[in-house]
């Protein structure tokens, strides 16, 4: 289709994604649950816990920590991090700063930010408009950020290495990147082909369906397929200069999604 990037150029990338998410903004939460049969509430819910936000040793001081939460579109992975850190927690030191190139997204988040979060959590919650790629005319500063996340982003990227790399000029010594989207399932061949007839079948569909919009959902299937395999995206990681441990990944519904961590040494 049209939307396939194989061939564009990365400025065009970008022009395209931004198109997409402008145009998906306002339908965004209700197709994911549509799409992923209310699956992504699962998975986000296993990865922010999985990453322990504001943990501390009981009867210390909480520690103030930064969290950027990146490609972070209407909310859902910093609300996490807010109810976890703060509530879960009791850690009320960490804030958080949702950045997204797009302000159709963003002003989604803000609003939902406004009707959903306790005021506590809204004044530890900032916005920030900024391509990934390219953080540092957005002001954030090196070595300034505990945790750095993204989830369902990333495979959005005109130039994943180059976001790779400026993850880990903002991360602090010890600072932890953990990415959360979508993977491969190869090792389950059934389970593969009836996924793929799914997202490449229905979405564009339902997508057509419940946002009127079948060419962003067209795109969105086409952007999962392209990305690399979790074997290949934790060589990135490693290439970028971040240790991982173990065999850097963890699979999600057999693959469907899947958490990478990397630590800035
Ligand atoms: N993290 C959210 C979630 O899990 O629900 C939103 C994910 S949404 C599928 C992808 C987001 O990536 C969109 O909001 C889009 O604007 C953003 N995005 C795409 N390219 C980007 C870039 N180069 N820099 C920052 N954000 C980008």
């Amino acid at each position: 289709t049209h939307f396939g990037f194989q061939t564009v150029t990365e400025a065009e990338k970008t022009q395209r994604v931004a198109e997409v998410f402008s145009n998906v903004a306002e339908t965004y939460d209700r197709m994911n649950d549509f799409m992923s049969f209310g699956w992504h509430r699962v998975w986000k819910d296993h990865y922010v816990s999985s990453l322990n936000p504001g943990s501390h040793p009981p009867f210390s001081t909480p520690p103030a920590q930064h969290i950027l939460d990146i490609a972070g579109g209407t909310g859902d992975i910093a609300f996490r991090h807010l109810a976890h850190a703060h509530t879960h927690n009791g850690n009320p030191n960490v804030r958080v700063t949702i950045s997204d190139i797009n302000p159709s997204m963003l002003a989604v988040g803000r609003q939902r930010s406004i009707a959903q979060l306790p005021a506590s959590q809204q004044a530890a919650l900032s916005f920030l408009e900024a391509n990934a790629e390219d953080l540092r005319s957005a002001g954030v500063a090196d070595n300034s950020v505990d945790l750095y996340t993204v989830a369902f982003g990333i495979r959005n990227f005109s130039n994943i290495p180059l976001a790779l790399s400026e993850a880990f000029r903002v991360l602090k010594p010890g600072g932890v990147l953990a990415v959360l989207e979508f993977s491969k399932v190869d090792r389950f061949p059934l389970f593969n082909a009836v996924y793929k007839r799914w997202s490449f079948g229905a979405i564009p569909l339902i997508g057509q369906l419940v946002a009127g919009d079948r060419d962003s959902y067209q795109y969105l299937v086409e952007s999962i397929e392209k990305f690399p395999s979790q074997r290949e995206f934790r060589d990135m990681i490693v290439a970028a200069g971040f240790e991982v441990g173990g065999q850097g990944w963890e699979d999600l519904t057999g693959g469907v999604a899947a958490i990478h961590k990397g630590m800035k040494p």
